[in-house]
């Protein structure tokens, strides 16, 4: 088998990797670069394959920048199925008809300025039709593609992430996907997969530990401010998992602490889709129907624009949240360009911030920013929630990898920025494993 390493190795995003196996092709993964250029840039690279090449797509989950260039593959030829759970294809019906919608707004406005513009990848239609070539897989169920056996294995991080085992008649490789942490409130702990002779790890967080401050102390604080204040907490979130946890959060919070509950704000389509379909995902979560539930009762969505810009113009306290995380688009913008040049207010980063991100600049002190045409000014206090992140840290990855037994011959680290690619294969080279970091486009011939 020749794996090649052809996304995602020295960044978070673009998760992609090609296997070659008995003259056959075969893709796990396939997202999007996310970014500004030349980072988005990488989404029109040249391939050296056509879609129609490609066999099948193993998807460990639904996140943009693992699943985000499916309906291109489609759109172009691809003909075989995407493999995933049956939670990660339900949220990807949100998340790519999202995508392709961006994408289209995002040409036409382009489009008015010049008329050479780079047409979308893909749209919402192609979205749509993207789907038909989707099958879904429950954990832990062995199934076959071609020659090749393949099982998903919990991961922990979002609803439906898994970490894929595939083997062949002469290899097994385990691809990690992202992988949740151990002690997440929402999500049920990440699952060791059977042996193999390989594995490719994500390291998002590789080279770093993890506050163990609980987040719930986190938000008091910021709470206690903002109603001495009288002002808004803004809160930037991801629309899948990060919202969820932090409304499971703040009602734990105001149950605690009814002197803080104060009018509490989500300002995001995608959220409240997602937020929906956690009542379907009960099963996969460590907390009651009932629990997820009473969400609604305390955050109140926004649909309108006039509510929108009525909760800006109200005195705090309030605390509003809106996609995106990363601050890239989405209703955070609204908020930040009312509210983010008032001194008194808190603009809580709740994740992990990549680099080239309006989030990341506004983490590392910018005052004026400019995210597609809108000038914000941030005056507001910038506060990161350390203790929060989907991803485990270098403990988390290296338990996790301790789990598989009898140890791969060979671990593969990508999806990390250099620091946490290095940070972690220091750590696990020291514990005695064979640590390889592959540059992009690198390939192996697995035996
Ligand atoms: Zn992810």
């Amino acid at each position: 088998m020749k794996l090649s390493f052809t996304g995602a190795t020295e960044t978070v995003t673009g998760s992609q990797y090609l296997i070659n196996s008995e003259g056959k092709r075969f893709l796990v993964d396939f997202g999007l670069y996310q970014g500004p250029e030349p980072i988005s840039r990488m989404n029109r690279r040249e391939f050296p394959w056509e879609p129609s090449e490609i066999q099948a797509v193993f998807l460990t989950h639904a996140h943009m920048d693992h699943s985000g260039m499916i309906p291109w593959l489609v759109r172009n030829g691809f003909k075989g199925r995407v493999h995933c759970t049956p939670e990660t294809f339900e949220l990807c019906k949100i998340l790519l008809i999202d995508s392709g919608k961006i994408q289209e707004g995002d040409y036409k406005k382009e489009f008015k300025k010049n008329e050479k513009a780079q047409k979308p990848l893909y749209t919402e239609e192609d979205a749509i039709n993207s789907f038909d070539s989707f099958v879904t897989h429950e954990f832990k169920h062995e199934f076959h593609v071609d020659h090749l056996k393949a099982s998903f294995t919990r991961a922990g991080h979002i609803p439906g992430a898994a970490s894929l085992r595939l083997v062949t008649p002469q290899t097994s490789v385990i691809f990690s996907g992202d992988i949740g942490r151990y002690d997440d409130p929402l999500m049920y702990p990440p699952e060791a997969p059977p042996s193999a002779d390989y594995v490719v790890m994500e390291t998002t967080y590789g080279n770093r530990l993890h506050d163990t401050t609980p987040p719930e102390e986190e938000l008091i604080k910021y709470l206690e401010l903002i109603k001495k204040r009288s002002s808004k907490l803004i809160v930037p979130t991801f629309a899948v998992a990060r919202a969820q946890l932090l409304i499971h959060l703040f009602k734990q919070v105001f149950h605690k602490r009814p002197d803080l509950k104060v009018p509490f704000f989500v300002h995001s389509p995608m959220t409240e889709k997602v937020t929906n379909l956690y009542k379907d995902f009960h099963m996969q979560l460590r907390i009651d129907e009932s629990e997820v539930h009473s969400w609604d009762e305390f955050a109140r969505f926004i649909h309108w624009k006039k509510e929108s810009e009525n909760v800006d113009r109200k005195p705090g306290p309030a605390i509003i949240m809106a996609a995106s995380g990363m601050v890239s688009g989405g209703k955070i913008v609204e908020h930040l360009k009312e509210l983010g040049d008032e001194e008194q207010n808190i603009i809580l980063l709740t994740g992990y911030q990549a680099e080239g991100t309006p989030g990341r600049e506004i983490l590392e002190g910018s005052t004026r920013l400019k995210i597609s045409d809108v000038k914000i000014e941030i005056k507001a206090e910038v506060h990161v929630l350390k203790s929060l992140s989907a991803h485990a840290d270098g403990q988390g990855l290296h338990r996790w990898l301790d789990a598989i037994s009898p140890r791969p011959k060979k671990v593969f680290l990508s999806h990390g920025e250099e620091d946490g690619r290095e940070g972690f294969a220091e750590l696990i080279s020291k514990d005695g494993y064979e640590v390889e970091i592959p540059p992009l486009d690198a390939v192996y011939n697995l035996i």
